[in-house]
């Protein structure tokens, strides 16, 4: 039953005590039917709203998935500029080397020294060939 239905019943009911002869709870029952028919108006109202939204969302749902083509094809594009940057980024990578004066860790970067080139521990001071 729904509350329309359920109200038009409350109406009857009223109505079949026949409480008219009571002026006052008269006034009241249809003060009180008249209150409930406006919410059901209103519930109406929104639920006519909440369709048009359902349908916006829809509709909105068919534009997101029907350009996700484009967004991933966006993104490989991005990982793809990404890995340049990582390729670069490797150029000037960083390798962990030994001192073999005083055994601490550092690092170093590779290119940036010739191959019989001493490197310099920032630890000790102490110039060592890789
Ligand atoms: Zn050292």
């Amino acid at each position: 039953m729904s509350a329309r239905e359920k109200i038009a019943y409350l109406r009857g009911l009223i109505e079949g005590q026949n409480l008219a002869e009571n002026a006052g709870m008269s006034k009241f029952h249809e003060a009180l039917l008249g209150t409930l028919d406006s919410i059901v108006d209103e519930l109406d109202d929104i639920a006519a709203d909440q369709d048009d939204l359902r349908e916006y969302v829809e509709d909105l749902e068919d534009e997101v998935l029907s350009s996700d083509g484009d967004a991933s094809g966006d993104l490989s594009e991005l990982s793809g500029c990404h890995e340049c940057a990582a390729e670069g980024e490797d150029e000037e990578e960083y390798e962990p080397v030994t001192c073999p004066a005083c055994e601490k860790d550092f690092f170093y970067q590779p290119d940036a020294y010739d191959d019989d080139e001493e490197l310099i521990c920032p630890h000790c001071g102490e110039p060592f060939k890789q």
